[in-house]
């Protein structure tokens, strides 16, 4: 019989306990998104900081990275990219979504070029690059859904809180 515990107790009358927390996994195999990689056409922004709320799947960050690269090639500015999922998925305040690291948060596109927020009524929304951004993501063909407020922008739907930033629902990962 093997025996377990055979080393000396250790001197101490109290035992420090030992905590394993082994997390609940609602999304399996999700990868960060690389932080501010260099050249890349995107910048990262959001809660939880260090990239620990930008946790995708496979076919999300895959989508992206195409995306960033045809964008890099044709801008100076770069897009900024906010939450996903956490990094086993799973429910994500205040998100009602973002729970499988198939959803994405960009934001909209300003004129002075300073990666910050700006919302679609605002002076300094730029439009046509927004438009020019949300149709590279579709053109990429991994898109479902896109959720945006401006009402003169094609192809999406309008969802409350959707002002200052447009939701990506990419397709399912293939099987
Ligand atoms: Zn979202």
């Amino acid at each position: 019989m093997a025996s377990i515990g055979s080393d000396p107790p250790p001197p101490s009358s109290d035992p420090i306990p030992q905590v394993v927390i082994t997390p609940k996994v609602y999304a399996q195999d999700l990868k960060k998104l690389p932080q501010n990689p260099e050249e890349s056409g995107y910048y990262t922004y959001g809660t939880p900081t260090l990239g620990r709320g930008q946790y995708g799947n496979s076919r999300a960050l895959s989508t992206l990275f195409s995306i960033e690269s045809r964008w890099e090639y044709n801008h100076t500015n770069r897009f900024g990219v906010g939450n996903i999922s956490l990094k086993y998925g799973g429910p994500f305040e205040p998100h009602v979504s973002h729970q499988d690291g198939g959803e994405m948060d960009v934001r909209a596109l300003r004129k002075d070029g300073l990666e910050a927020p700006v919302s679609w009524q605002d002076s300094q929304y730029d439009r046509a690059a927004t438009k020019e951004l949300i149709k590279t993501f579709k053109d990429s063909g991994n898109v479902n859904k896109i959720f945006f407020n401006d009402p003169a922008m094609p192809g999406v739907q309008p969802l409350e809180g959707h002002d200052n930033h447009f939701h990506v629902e990419f397709k399912q990962n293939a099987q």
